[in-house]
């Protein structure tokens, strides 16, 4: 959210009308990726310096590096607010705190007691307590933990092992590998086969985060809002049936779930 105040509306704005972005008919999608990507650049690169900064051993010279950090190496030249401070003192917060493992009650109250709980991403029904590690339920951190995303009720949702995997340390939709595969426009089942999960996912996730954004909810509530998506091929439609099906035209019929 800081880094969104970092930004600034007025960007956003100046991207979406940028001259590179009128032809295309995807001035919003390409505006999203391109702000989206230098915002979890600049996010990583600050949990990578903080828990650089909290291996000094004099504690009180941490916020201070930092804060210089922001502002010789970042660009951050703001006068006669507290965002620099802010942004330093939350990162370091994140830097610290995103390691924790995820603890047993937390774990129980994801699950609310239910043998088997759906996967919030594919809707595969995953099993407590399963020693086959395929069918065990993942506890995934919808904001990943080597990008400060705490092990917390509200940062966890169950995932099948398939979509974890998948899914890795992928930051949002962004780094999805989004631009991998373009087919022809009415593409077969057959074509829409070579469309990877971790696409899928991206796919997903692009969702939540539009739907969070619209209705100013958190991620969680958000996926748990949508509900899962049937990652079956017959269950992906093109948006626009006359263009060519990439990352951005495609979308999960969601007939099954109405
Ligand atoms: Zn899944």
């Amino acid at each position: 959210m800081l880094i969104k105040e970092l930004i600034e509306e007025r960007v956003y704005g100046a991207i979406r009308s940028s001259a590179i972005l009128e032809l295309g008919g995807r001035a919003d999608d390409m505006g999203d990726h391109l702000l989206g990507i230098t915002a979890l650049n600049l996010l990583a690169r600050l949990i990578k310096k903080a828990e650089r900064v909290l291996e000094v051993e004099d504690a009180s010279l941490h916020h201070g590096l930092l804060v210089q950090y922001l502002q010789e190496t970042i660009g951050i030249a703001r006068q006669g607010d507290d965002l620099i401070d802010r942004i330093a003192r939350t990162t370091l917060i994140a830097a610290k705190n995103s390691k924790q493992p995820i603890n047993r009650s937390i774990k129980n109250k994801i699950r609310d007691r239910r043998a088997e709980v759906p996967c919030y991403l594919c809707g595969t029904m995953c099993t407590h307590k399963s020693s086959d590690t395929t069918s065990g339920i993942k506890y995934e951190h919808i904001w990943p933990a080597s990008y400060g995303g705490e092990s917390i009720f509200e940062n966890l949702l169950p995932a099948c092992h398939y979509c974890n995997e998948s899914k890795d340390d992928m930051l949002l939709w962004h780094t999805g590998a989004i631009f991998s595969a373009v087919l022809k426009p009415d593409p077969s089942e057959e074509e829409i086969k070579s469309i990877g999960r971790r696409e899928k996912i991206a796919r997903r996730i692009q969702e939540i985060v539009l739907k969070a954004s619209a209705t100013g909810c958190s991620l969680r509530e958000a996926a748990l809002a949508l509900g899962p998506a049937n990652f079956a091929p017959t269950n992906i439609k093109a948006i626009n049936t006359a263009d060519a099906v990439d990352f951005f035209n495609f979308t999960f019929d969601s007939e099954e779930q109405t």
